[in-house]
């Protein structure tokens, strides 16, 4: 995907499935194909989920949001949603025509079909939400510290990007407590995937997780400052950055 770009609606399993469940209140199975694990699915229902079963990593950083706050890669809008219900100014955008459609029949009030990286979008927020492996749309770990400028020159003063991710090392153990890690080969946290809903089969794409070290390696590089705020329960945290 270029930097500008945002999805055909002909090409977008995950906005299809979501449009189809904010409509009919069902929806097929969403299938999720990598060349790395075998073929799983996404429960549709998980992108609707509200308050109540948010993880508890989701409940912290909805819980620290303030201010003027930016939603990205919103998907059904289920923290945009949140938000906008306790009465804060919410922005919320997605490559996803069909799922903006969805969010805006949901109410959201302030919803945008728009690429993160796209430089058009221009505005300035006091939290910048990334949420449910919110390192994924950086793709690569060389991209990374595109995508941690990219939502640095979105804050206002004083503001904060709150994102989460996953450590994937668990997935190369061994028994013997050993990992099946080159260090040659691309960063363990790359993983590709391509999704497939009925018969709309989408693009692959990459997909970043990244360990938390790393993570505040590469944002101490980009000049920023990274904090863990808490640790899940499956190698997963939640890390608060500001300039
Ligand atoms: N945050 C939501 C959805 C996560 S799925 C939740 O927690 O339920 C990831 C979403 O990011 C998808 O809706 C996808 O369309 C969107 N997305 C992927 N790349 C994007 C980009 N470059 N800019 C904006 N949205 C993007």
């Amino acid at each position: 995907m270029t930097e500008n770009s945002i999805l055909p609606k002909d090409c977008d399993p995950m906005g299809q499935a979501i449009l189809d469940y904010q409509t009919t209140g069902k929806a097929s199975t969403l299938k999720v194909l990598s060349t790395m694990f075998d073929d799983d699915e996404m429960s549709v229902p998980y992108l609707f989920r509200t308050e109540e079963s948010f993880p508890k990593l989701e409940r912290v950083a909805l819980g620290m949001a303030s201010g003027r706050v930016l939603d990205v890669g919103a998907g059904a809008g289920c923290h945009a949603i949140a938000l906008q219900n306790k009465g804060l100014d919410v922005t919320a955008i997605d490559v996803s025509p069909l799922s903006c459609e969805a969010m805006r029949m949901r109410g959201l009030k302030n919803v945008q079909c728009v690429n993160f990286f796209s430089p058009m979008f221009d505005e300035r927020f006091d939290t910048v939400l990334m949420l449910m492996n919110g390192t994924g749309i950086a793709g690569e770990l060389e991209n990374l510290p595109n995508l941690l400028r990219r939502a640095a020159s979105l804050l206002a003063d004083g503001g904060k990007i709150l994102i989460d991710s996953s450590d994937l090392k668990y997935l190369f153990e061994n028994e013997d407590g050993s990992f099946d890690i080159d260090l040659n080969d691309k960063y363990y946290g790359e993983v590709d995937y391509q999704m497939q809903y009925r018969k709309v089969k989408g693009k692959p794409f990459n997909w970043l997780y990244v360990d938390f070290p790393m993570l505040k390696a590469v944002a101490e590089d980009c000049g920023l400052k990274c904090k863990m705020v808490e640790q899940g329960n499956h190698y997963d945290y939640l890390a608060q950055i500001t300039k």
